[in-house]
């Protein structure tokens, strides 16, 4: 899919070109809210998830399984070497159910809620692979820095959060989607030396959770918003973002192999329309799914 702006603004710091990716940080879209951040030295996975189970097997409460073979492929598509660490930002399925795997498959820590580390526990993850993430606190991974953000949950169906709650003892698979519960909510800031990237996988938000903040890049989850305007004023504007891509817009109940189709509960056209209307203050860029687009490169002085 090609970008909605037929006319891209050139914005200082923010790389648009394909041609020269080793000054850059690049971004693979993994579907859903799921991200390889990768500056070609160290690699920060987000919620990655590519099981992409059926909704039959959701809707049913049918016991859901990780895709073994998937993930590995997928891991070896990203480069085992290249994954540093494995973050989660909530602990629904769609965003935690493979996250352990792949922290298996690489090696990396699992970052995330003690919800998110339950479901590490219960796919064996040891103790010394789970990192309990708190607010504010900084953990550095490579040249980058993760800020976990306490946010909340999009208000998905009628103003209701699905699966609420927490996940209190170790999470042995498989289990029901619903079984996968909440916990905490969090948006991952991610500060590099060449400009900082938030990743705002859900899309709720607490007002003024990004007071004093600002990021030249959002990773915009837009599945199960509440007002477009009203979350663009609290989320990219308040933010002061550059650039802002959609994500959590994919059906994903259709596996990735097939053609990537748009989730009817993301209303994507009216998402474009009223974003396309703060065009003076941020670029929209859609991404492909799984390949790396060079987003920030190297600041000239
Ligand atoms: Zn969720």
């Amino acid at each position: 899919m090609e970008s909605t702006d037929p006319h891209p603004k050139k914005i200082e710091g923010i790389k648009q070109s394909k041609k020269r990716e080793t000054n850059a940080v690049s971004i693979t879209w993994l579907g859903t809210a799921g991200v390889l951040i990768s500056d070609n030295q160290t690699g920060i996975l987000i919620d990655p998830y590519v099981s992409r189970c059926g909704i039959l097997k959701i809707a049913m409460g049918l016991p859901l399984q990780s895709d073994k073979e998937a993930i590995k492929k997928w891991v070896a598509r990203l480069g085992k070497n290249h994954i540093q660490a494995i973050a989660v930002s909530h602990s629904h399925f769609d965003h935690c159910l493979d996250a352990p795997y792949f922290a298996l498959e690489t090696g990396a820590p699992l970052m995330g809620s003690e919800s998110t580390l339950n479901v590490g526990r219960g796919a064996s993850l040891v103790e010394a692979q789970l990192e309990a993430v708190k607010p504010d606190r900084e953990i550095t991974v490579g040249e980058f820095k993760l800020k976990f953000i306490e946010s909340i949950h999009g208000p998905v169906f009628l103003g209701r959060v699905p699966y609420p709650g927490t996940i209190d003892k170790p999470l042995f698979p498989p289990r029901p989607a619903g079984d996968y519960k909440l916990g905490q909510t969090y948006a991952i800031l991610i500060s590099h030396p060449y400009g900082t990237i938030a990743h705002h996988g859900s899309a709720g938000f607490i007002p003024g959770m990004y007071e004093g903040v600002t990021s030249d890049v959002v990773l915009l989850g837009i599945a199960g918003r509440g007002d477009t305007e009203t979350y663009l004023k609290n989320v990219p504007l308040k933010l002061g973002a550059k650039l802002v891509i959609p994500i959590h817009f994919d059906n994903f109940f259709v596996p990735l192999e097939k053609k990537m189709r748009i989730l009817l509960t993301a209303h994507f056209k009216e998402f474009l329309a009223v974003a396309n209307r703060h065009c003076a203050f941020f670029e929209l860029q859609i991404l492909p799914i799984g390949k790396k687009v060079a987003i920030l490169s190297e600041k000239k002085n």
